[in-house]
């Protein structure tokens, strides 16, 4: 990843970083009339927007699981997408994705459809006998450092598995290898 691109760790860097990133899309929005919240929970699409006609506040919720699949610059599509429901609810009071959804999508190169998106890529595995797992999207430290990390359980040592290839490692020496070797990543 190139120098300056942000990579949060955790939803409340996300949220952050989110935040400030809203304030530079060119969107007429009113952001202190705007709630962000990450969620954790399993969902399929990677944000949503909703609005409570009452306070007038809209809710924009970010899928952590979405963002470590996409990572930050992907990501930011996601935020743009919702940014522009955001602008519907505020102005019009409802939100869709019809032909006044579509021309502000285009013009803040948003896209239209609210992406879903689908299972890990990476898992961590204990290699131990106990049965800890834990599903990955993105090549976060654990996934390019597991030498660092102990399993949560038992304390063995962490393995990365490549699910699609099969492919493991435990080390920063064996991420460099997988990532030479698989094609598709
Ligand atoms: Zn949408
Ligand atoms: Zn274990």
């Amino acid at each position: 990843m190139q120098s300056g691109t942000p990579d949060p760790d955790t939803p409340r860097d996300l949220l952050s970083y989110a935040r400030l990133y809203a304030e530079s899309v060119d969107v007429d929005v009113d952001h202190d009339a705007i709630e962000w919240e990450v969620s954790k929970r399993a969902r399929r699409r990677a944000g949503a927007c909703s609005y409570d006609a009452d306070s007038g506040t809209v809710t924009i919720r970010l899928t952590w699981d979405a963002y470590e699949q996409y990572g930050w610059r992907q990501f930011t599509a996601t935020i743009r997408h919702e940014l522009v429901h955001a602008w519907e609810f505020q102005r019009f009071g409802e939100a869709g994705h019809g032909e006044r959804f579509r021309e502000k999508a285009a013009a803040v190169d948003a896209p239209r459809h609210c992406e879903s998106f689908t299972d890990p890529r990476l898992a961590l595995a204990c290699t131990a006998s106990c049965e800890w797992r834990a599903g990955r999207h993105r090549a976060s430290k654990p996934v390019k450092q597991p030498g660092g990390y102990r399993c949560p359980d038992c304390g063995a040592d962490v393995r990365v598995e490549h699910l699609a290839s099969g492919v493991t490692w435990t080390d920063a020496a064996g991420y460099e290898r997988a990532r030479a070797v698989v094609d598709d990543w």
